[in-house]
């Protein structure tokens, strides 16, 4: 039994040493991808039914290979997060996202952009004076950006929590709470802080159909984001049923493969024109 635990041991430092090593390269790779601002922003919008048109847009940062794929967000931005190279990498798509919905604008179409903010660069020292330098860097209303922070930022720290969200909207930045619904948010936090919107989490949007329950919570969220005169976006949105459901149910905002993925500035430029038109 021992021995056998003892090659077990080895097996996993062995298996550690490997993960640690390929966190390393990660991470040299994420500096270099930095330095040469390989990183891409791409953009997805969002549909409001009530509108009938698109009314705000998701900035989701892309890294392209030298091969042309792309590596998904799920795989570097834990390892960015864990070494720091998020707070350089955050601001990065800050200024990006302010930047180009600014151009935006100036073709005519006013729509605010959202940009995801890593637990690591909320809690951060310089948090506020980096959002509010690169806004105001950039040109951009403030009315036109929105963060979105996961509900794990609201129930760590909340001295500083609440301080940085009166800031922003003080400032007139808005905040939505991203993934809602799979973690722990409280409602007394969600009534007393300074939040704007609700993201209802994609995968009660998936299984919406199938599976009662997953339909009750939608309902749930949506009905206690009515009560707190929050808005209410659905992410994941692949289907018309999703969607018709969705709109019964009193979401307005939908955000999906439905409407469109996520593309470069250009690509979505293009389409807002074409919709424009018609
Ligand atoms: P998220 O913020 O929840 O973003 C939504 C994800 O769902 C995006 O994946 C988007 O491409 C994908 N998506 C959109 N519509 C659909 C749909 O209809 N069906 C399905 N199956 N998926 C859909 P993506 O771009 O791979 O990003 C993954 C995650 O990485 C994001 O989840 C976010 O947590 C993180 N992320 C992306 N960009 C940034 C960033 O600039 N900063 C930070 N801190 N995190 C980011
Ligand atoms: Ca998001
Ligand atoms: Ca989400
Ligand atoms: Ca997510």
């Amino acid at each position: 039994a021992k021995k056998l635990g003892r090659s077990r041991y080895r097996f996993f430092s062995e298996a550690l040493e490997a993960t640690a090593r390929a966190r390393l390269l990660l991470e040299r790779h994420i500096r270099h991808a930095l330095e040469q601002r390989i990183f891409e922003v791409f953009y997805q919008p969002m549909y409001s039914f009530s509108q009938g048109s698109f009314c705000r847009m998701e900035a989701l940062i892309r890294w392209r290979q030298a091969d042309g794929s792309l590596i998904s967000p799920n795989e570097f931005i834990p390892v960015a997060e864990n070494t720091g190279l998020i707070i350089p990498l955050g601001s990065h798509v800050l200024q990006r996202a302010c930047l180009d919905a600014l151009k935006l604008m100036r073709a005519g179409f006013t729509i605010p952009v959202s940009v995801n903010i890593s637990a690591v660069q909320f809690r951060e020292e310089n948090f506020l004076e980096m959002v509010l330098g690169t806004l105001n860097e950039s040109g951009l209303p403030a009315e036109m950006l929105e963060l979105e922070i996961t509900e794990g930022v609201l129930a760590t720290d909340m001295a500083w929590t609440s301080k940085v969200l009166e800031e922003l909207r003080a400032n007139g930045i808005r905040v939505a709470i991203d993934d809602f619904g799979t973690g722990y948010s409280s409602l007394a936090y969600l009534k007393r802080l300074p939040i704007d919107v609700l993201k209802i989490d994609q995968g009660f949007v998936r299984e919406m159909l199938s599976d009662k329950s997953d339909a009750d919570i939608v309902h749930a969220i949506v009905r206690m984001g009515q009560a707190l005169n929050l808005e209410l976006v659905a992410e994941g949105v692949e289907n018309e049923q999703q969607a018709r459901k969705l709109m019964e149910l009193g979401c307005d905002v939908l955000q999906g493969y439905l409407y469109a993925r996520p593309s470069p500035f250009e690509e979505l430029e293009e389409l807002l024109q074409s919709q424009h038109v018609k």
